[in-house]
């Protein structure tokens, strides 16, 4: 649907107040813009949400922005990857609009507060091993959607629980904007992409692949065994490989995201994995049903 022709030149903006001008046109044309935010490190997975973006609005708008209050770590923080230049020309051969990559002092003043209720969605799973982190997520995301206001976002299922949590930002606050939650984009042999991915070591990268085939042997057994059963058998798998520090396995009702017992009719479960390869933390998951 995006009516810009792939020869524009991405815009690139680093302030609200460019970015509100340069979308402002737009807006008084009645345009759709559909937004992707993104802390860079560009992969085939941020441009397959790009892609997905383009047909639903007439423009896109991707920010670049590593969130430090989402950070738990600061070496995780420090260590983030910030391949500017080709993060800007994967944006620009993939016909993004607009670039918003703010600085940390144009989305934060000092000394902010920030708290909004997450229910269990903040004391499980990602919400229980990185904690604050849904905090820092909604409220960048808030200050983003604030900043762009867009018609559209759009997210993507290899961060699960994110979508749920954005979902409930978007609910309370009662903000006018579409969610979009977009498949997980994978290697050819599987492995997840992520930003983090390119601190793995060769040998790391190959034990890491843990995490993909634990998650497919779990959908292939969910007629033969019970919940109980499958997650047992998924962390025995997991915890027995010396490569892997495994920090959880579960397997969760998609709608209310608590934990599943015994596979209900109509139910949508996906099962989700944090662990750690090479200290770093990487994160998964499939739908099972
Ligand atoms: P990040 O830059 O990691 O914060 O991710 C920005 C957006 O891209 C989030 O909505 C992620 O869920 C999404 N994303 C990251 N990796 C993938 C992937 N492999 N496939 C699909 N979407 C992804």
């Amino acid at each position: 649907m995006s009516n810009k022709n792939s020869f524009e030149p991405l815009e690139i903006v680093k302030t609200k107040e460019s970015l509100h001008q340069h979308l402002q046109s737009y807006r008084n044309d009645r345009l759709r813009i559909a937004f992707v935010p993104t802390m860079g490190g560009l992969h085939q997975g941020h441009i397959a949400l790009i892609n997905h973006a383009k047909t639903l609005a007439d423009m896109v708008v991707c920010s670049i922005f590593v969130n430090p209050t989402q950070f738990n770590d600061p070496r995780d923080l420090e260590k983030y990857p910030r391949p500017i230049e080709k993060d800007t020309n994967m944006l620009a051969q993939a016909g993004c609009d607009v670039l918003f990559k703010p600085e940390v002092e144009e989305m934060y003043g000092q000394d902010e507060q920030w708290h909004i209720n997450l229910g269990h969605l903040d004391n499980v799973l990602e919400g229980l091993h990185r904690p604050g982190h849904f905090q820092g997520v909604t409220q960048i995301v808030k200050k983003l959607f604030d900043a762009v206001q867009p018609d559209i976002a759009c997210f993507g299922q290899k961060d699960f629980q994110q979508f749920k949590v954005v979902e409930q930002l978007v609910i309370q606050l009662q903000l006018p904007i579409t969610l979009e939650m977009c498949p997980t984009v994978r290697e050819p042999d599987g492995l997840a992409m992520s930003s983090r991915n390119v601190r793995l070591s060769e040998n790391g990268r190959k034990q890491a692949l843990a995490l993909y085939q634990t998650l497919l042997q779990t959908k292939a057994g969910l007629h033969r065994k019970s919940i109980r059963t499958l997650r047992d058998d998924a962390i025995n798998m997991l915890e027995n490989n010396p490569g892997i520090r495994l920090e959880y396995f579960a397997i969760h009702d998609t709608e209310s995201f608590t934990e599943a017992d015994s596979l209900v009719k109509n139910q949508q479960l996906v099962a989700l994995v944090a662990a750690w390869v090479d200290g770093i933390r990487l994160i998964d998951n499939m739908l099972l049903t």
